[in-house]
């Protein structure tokens, strides 16, 4: 299924990690690993428990002296990880948690870079850095490859959270989160800040301001309806005192949890932990308040306005939230949580009786049901997209109807007892990259939320399932949401030129307070924003950047294993095997060559491959079933079209058609049955159900990415150049979106006309002469493959087709991109073949480099927007800036990359140099699962990448020297001659400078 709206993913992603990701957890007795009750280094083991399927020994200790909390979960997942996270529901909207959370990582005493999180990214040997605040906790996660490099990276994020330069200088709050600039004398005050240009952006789209809307209705007098990230007018009032009063209440070991993940000597670990920190801090006690928020006596009803640009389109464009918040998790208990988070994704699915009865109603476009666990007491949201605002009460009658319905009839359970078969999948994947992330989350979550972080989901899961005959999804439904009367009905509305009248209003509370200020107030204003901006121009000095290393490029000795790929034909199509070393599972990917396709073809092919994504019945099969088959046979099966390279300079690409999933080996002809049968027979004729559904959750999809148009931006801008991503732009972004708003209409007027077309492309791309099989799994399960494939191309035709000829649309040079929001976007694209620069992975160490010594500090760090960034994927050149407030400043900063470049290569050291190839080696050369890698090997082939030029670009890397920062500065400067760009930015802002475009269009 694909994930719809951004923010649902992130409600709904603690049960899909917890409950599909772990497995039986039993009290571990394994020999040598301590007992309940043993002190070691200061920390008294508190509980132990094995979970099988990641044969993880856990381990939850708490220190005796101040009660932190730490869990260690050893096994052999090489990909190692350190988390720490505080406990921090947040006291109003200003963003203080999400505000720290940053300027803790702005450097500290042992560490005084004020860039470190950047300087950690990008100099050394880290598979993943970041950190995360959520609705009640503030969450550090790092992950290395190298237990020596995860040790000290766990030493600077303790040090970050323990004793940050935060404490004592106000700056770093002022460039995280708000100052006031005044640039000269002349000059209008601005606000800026890294933050608050984020949350500009992250509270731009119509689906987060509502979200946090119903949260405020069902929880009006409780923390838990606060915005945790913080609301740009709220930041505006924000002191650096309070931030340092946040941070003195919450940041104490007695308020920490940590994890220590993977194949780790973990006392070594505990004795740093203990001596270097905890052991100088004694118990404190720390009372979160939960905000337990009491029932009201009726239903709440709110209406709200939403800030979109002038001469925007709003008719039936609100979203009407109906919210239900239900008790503390605590009293709620495991097994209602998990049983209600279960049922509301049955209510969720497309084709249950429920949501079928909301797309009838036609109130909105399209609609979902989501569970929030972030916050203490979980919420339900039944929520209408692109809706008639005065159909919110019919709306309500409606759920509460077919919800009585659904509690009646009983639900569709099938799909969950399916499901549990996704746990063996997982188990017979073993680890991968996101392994240790997703268990340190999970269990900080449920250590923030119940108290406990070995909270063993599966076994609720399985408890569940033998209960599923008593109605205990039904019943839950029935007193959860139906009889719940802690409940809101709101409706958020666009109001067409309330952005504009909110930005005047803020520039004229900002002249005013100019006016209101003393010539010697506004000279000292003047100096401390020079002053500022010199502070943030500092270089990380040499030595600190050396102490964040542990180890040297020499010590990594990460190989690419170089398997054999063997090619044959079998039954007229081509497959490709290669061996993995794993047992039972398989990697397959059915791969069919488009090239005899229109680009209109394309089209309408792509738009069938979503409805498949989206669920659909075929001539033998209900919906339900084929879903169900999905799960128990394949995990999931997913379909897309794309493009894949035809030459290095990326000057020719060939569309194709792929059918990705796994298999077990004892199933192939089973499989075999199901994916033919939803490639080839999926009910068409049925359009104007699964057509107009697919088209509705793509339509919200769309409306999500025009709030963060991302994206959208660069794929325009890398459709100029390349080959390869014109077909990318040109299926996934505005003209497939283009395509969509037509093709709703065809199916209204002459759905038969759609069901023509679509019957006659599925039957012109499905052939078993333009089949590539790639197949990843061990020796016996290939000749077991081998042996089945019939059983997919006896289904499939053999016609020959010839090679359509024609060229894809490519955008303007120079592009503008209109939105409704406050923030900018900055892409700027070149292509290195057209400005005769070499491939090569000396190329990524130079785009570390001006990651973090320009484009960082000057765009980010002084700017103030929330992110830049350069890289070099194959032929192409991309710089990019997102969340920005100055794309003039943005561009002409990118357009100095040359000579920054000459200027730095007489300071730069091979040291320093040193560290940065660290980063990019990290970078090249991801861990990966036995069978992922397999099959990557096996993607890298069909382009004509092989083994040895994967090798060569890791040990360009290592060949940097200084002389080729100067040899790139030149580079630099013919990319920059070459350059093309996208900006995406409110109307005001891109007719300010209407000459730098050569075309401007509006998203809606
Ligand atoms: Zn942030």
């Amino acid at each position: 299924m694909k994930k719809r709206v951004l923010f649902l993913v992130t409600a709904v992603c603690l049960f899909l990690t917890t409950v599909l990701g772990s497995s039986q957890m039993v009290s571990a007795a394994t020999t040598g690993e301590p007992k309940t009750g043993d002190v070691i280094h200061g920390f008294k083991v508190k509980q132990t428990a094995y979970d099988s399927s990641t044969k993880s020994n856990e381990m939850l200790f708490e220190h005796v002296k101040t009660g932190a909390k730490l869990l260690v979960i050893k096994n052999s997942d090489i990909n190692r990880g350190f988390s720490i996270k505080f406990n921090t529901p947040a006291d109003n909207d200003k963003g203080i948690n999400h505000i720290i959370e940053h300027s803790v990582l702005g450097g500290s005493k042992k560490y005084p870079s004020s860039n470190i999180i950047f300087d950690v990214m990008n100099t050394t040997y880290v598979s993943f850095a970041n950190a995360f605040t959520f609705q009640n906790m503030t969450m550090y996660p790092i992950c290395s490859a190298n237990e020596k490099q995860l040790f000290k990276s766990a030493d600077i994020y303790l040090d970050a959270v323990f004793n940050p330069l935060l404490l004592s200088d106000s700056r770093i709050f002022e460039r995280e989160g708000l100052r006031t600039e005044l640039k000269d004398a002349k000059s209008d005050l601005a606000y800026n800040g890294i933050v608050y240009s984020e949350m500009q952006g992250s509270m731009s789209s119509i689906e987060a301001q509502s979200m946090s809307n119903a949260k405020k209705a069902v929880f009006p007098n409780s923390n838990q309806g606060n915005i945790s990230g913080g609301n740009p007018s709220d930041i505006r009032t924000l002191t650096y005192k309070e931030v340092i009063n946040t941070y003195k209440k919450n940041y104490h070991p007695s308020n920490s949890f940590m994890v220590l993940y993977g194949d780790v000597n973990y006392e070594a670990f505990l004795k740093m932990v203990d001596e270097n920190y905890l052991s100088s801090y004694s118990k404190k006690k720390v009372t979160i308040d939960r905000g337990t928020q009491k029932p009201f006596k009726k239903l709440s009803k709110k209406s709200y306005t939403v800030p979109v640009a002038a001469g925007t389109d709003t008719k039936n464009k609100s979203v009407i939230d109906l919210v239900f918040a239900t008790s503390d998790i605590k009293e709620l208990g495991m097994d209602n949580y998990v049983a209600l988070s279960t049922a509301i994704a049955l209510l969720n699915m497309d084709n249950s009786s429920f949501k079928q009865a909301l797309m009838k109603s036609k109130i909105g476009e399209s609609y979902s049901v989501s569970f929030d666990s972030t916050t203490y007491q979980p919420s339900i949201h039944f929520m209408a997209n692109n809706a008639d605002p005065s159909k919110s009460n019919e709306f309500y009658q409606l759920v509460l109807k077919e919800l009585k319905n659904t509690v009646k009839e009983g639900l569709d359970t099938e799909l969950i007892k399916s499901s549990v078969r996704s746990m063996e999948f997982e188990e017979a994947l073993g680890s991968d990259q996101n392994s240790a992330l997703n268990k340190m989350m999970t269990a900080s979550l449920f250590d923030n939320l119940m108290g406990n972080p070995l909270v063993d989901v599966s076994s609720y899961y399985r408890k569940l399932i033998n209960k599923l005959d008593d109605k205990v999804l039904e019943k839950l439904i029935e007193k959860q949401i139906i009889k719940n009367k802690l409940a809101a009905l709101t409706v958020s509305t666009p109001k067409a030129g309330l952005l504009e009248k909110n930005q005047k209003a803020v520039a004229k509370v900002l002249a005013d307070k100019k006016a209101s200020m003393a010539k010697k107030d506004i000279n000292a204003l003047v100096k401390k924003t020079a002053a500022f901006q010199e502070w943030n121009s500092k270089e990380t000095p040499a030595e600190v950047i050396k102490s964040l290393r542990a180890v040297s490029l020499k010590d990594i000795n990460v190989e690419l294993k170089d398997r054999e790929i063997k090619e044959t034909k079998v039954d007229g199509a081509n497959l490709l095997t290669v061996k993995a070393d794993v047992d039972r599972i398989s990697s397959i990917d059915l791969r069919f060559d488009l090239s005899h396709l229109t680009p209109e073809e394309l089209l309408y092919l792509n738009f069938y491959s979503d409805m498949i994504g989206n669920g659909m019945a075929t001539s033998n099969k209900t919906e339900s079933q084929v879903l169900n088959e999905m799960a128990l046979k394949t995990n999931t099966i997913s379909t897309s079209v794309s493009a894949i390279m035809g030459n290095e300079d990326d000057s020719s690409a060939h569309p194709v058609f792929s059918v990705n999933y796994y298999g077990f080996k004892d199933e192939y002809a089973d499989t075999f049955a199901l994916v033919s049968d939803v490639l080839l027979n999926s009910k068409v004729e049925d359009v104007a159900m699964y057509g107009t559904r697919t088209i509705a959750n793509l339509k919200a999809d769309y409306q999500s990415q025009f709030a963060e148009p991302l994206n959208i931006a660069t794929l325009r801008s890398m459709a100029y150049t390349s080959q390869l991503y014109r077909y990318a732009n040109y299926l996934t972004g505005l003209d497939y979106y283009k395509f969509i708003l037509d093709i709703e209409k065809q199916i209204a007027n002459n759905p038969a006309e759609v069901v023509k077309k679509i019957t006659e492309v599925r039957t012109k791309a499905f052939n078993k002469n333009n089949l590539d099989i790639l197949f990843a799994g061990d020796e016996s399960a290939q000749s077991l493959f081998k042996s089945s494939i019939t059983d997919l191309t006896g289904k499939l035709p053999d016609t020959k087709y010839e090679k359509a000829v024609y060229s894809l649309p490519k955008p303007a040079k120079r592009e503008a991109l209109v939105i409704n929001s406050t923030v900018q976007y900055v892409c700027v694209n070149a292509s290195l073949s057209e400005s005769k620069v070499p491939q090569s992975g000396k190329g990524n160490v130079i785009m570390n480099l001006l990651n973090n010594l320009l484009l960082t500090p000057e765009i980010r760090l002084k700017g103030g927007a929330y992110g830049a960034s350069a890289a070099i994927m194959d032929d192409t050149y991309l710089a990019y800036t997102f969340r920005d407030n100055n794309y003039v400043n943005s561009m002409k900063i990118i357009g100095a990359t040359d000579e920054f470049l000459k200027a730095l290569t007489p300071y730069m050291t091979d040291e320093t140099l040193e560290s940065y190839k660290l980063s990019t080696y990290a970078a090249a050369s991801p861990i990966v699962g036995e069978l992922d890698d397999a099959y990557m090997q096996l993607l890298y082939h069909v382009q004509g990448i092989s083994t040895q030029d994967r090798i060569n670009g890791l040990t360009e890397i290592k060949e940097s020297g200084i002389a080729d920062i100067e040899t790139f500065a030149g580079y630099m400067g013919k990319l920059n001659d070459n350059q093309n760009y996208v900006i995406v930015a409110p109307s005001s802002e891109i007719n300010a400078n209407k000459d730098m475009f050569d075309s401007i269009i509006t998203l809606q």
